[in-house]
């Protein structure tokens, strides 16, 4: 996979920030009509409250904040990871929390310096393409501390593909409103192989929730 189209998935994000919630559907909405999609996204946000009070949590690719502000009811400290600052600066704008730490970084160059109690992303590990997954899930596993938990959201494998279907098992064409198009990567991963790969690395068998249009999966570090 080339660096160029992963270079052109961070400008789409770049330059889709501004048009991002809107483009949502509301199936965060708790006044959203019930249907599977709602109710399977309530489920994962019921899944990361019931983790309870968590001490260092950090985000990847936090984007506009949608999860960051579940994030910060649990969080002690709470640090933000994108790699486009104009999705930060919404995240920031919106929740106006002097308690989280907002930080520009291009995920595939990331290294981890610091251990946490939770890790956590969603919407990014269908962004992140195959033979990128070992390197990433490496990363992840030396920013969890022992004990610590990963909690991923993100759309299934073989599920009802809420973001369109993709081309070659992996790539998706997005357009913004203004025309503007872009190359993008999208794997439906199965949840329960990215449970598989995590024990690999020494976390424990994962808690998987959801169905067709979202999974949850949380695992703790032994
Ligand atoms: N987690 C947020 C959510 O659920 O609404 C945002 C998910 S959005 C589908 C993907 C996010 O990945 C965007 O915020 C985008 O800016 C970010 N992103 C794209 N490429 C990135 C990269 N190379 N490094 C870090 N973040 C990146």
């Amino acid at each position: 996979m080339h660096d160029d189209l992963l270079h052109e998935q961070l400008n789409y994000y770049r330059a889709r920030a501004a048009e991002y919630d809107e483009s949502l559907q509301s199936v965060g909405d708790p006044g959203a009509a019930e249907s599977a999609e709602a109710r399977e996204w309530q489920e994962a946000v019921r899944a990361l409250r019931g983790l309870g009070p968590q001490g260092r949590v950090l985000e990847l690719a936090g984007g506009t904040g949608i999860w960051t502000e579940e994030l910060a009811r649990i969080a002690g400290e709470l640090t933000v990871l994108d790699g486009a600052p104009e999705m930060l600066a919404l995240n920031r704008a919106k929740l106006g929390d002097a308690r989280i730490t907002y930080q520009t970084a291009d995920l595939f160059a990331w290294e981890p310096t610091e251990r946490y109690d939770l890790v956590f992303f969603a919407f990014w590990l269908s962004h992140v393409p195959p033979e990128r997954l070992d390197a990433f899930l490496d990363n992840v596993e030396r920013a969890v501390a022992p004990g610590g938990r990963v909690f991923v959201v993100d759309e299934p494998a073989g599920g009802s593909e809420v973001s369109g279907p993709n081309a070659a098992g992996m790539y998706q064409q997005r357009t913004l409103r203004d025309g503007r198009a872009f190359s993008i990567v999208k794997v439906y991963y199965d949840p329960t192989e990215i449970g598989r790969q995590l024990e690999q690395r020494g976390f424990a068998p994962s808690a998987i929730g959801g169905g067709a249009h979202f999974f949850h999966l949380s695992s703790q570090r032994r």
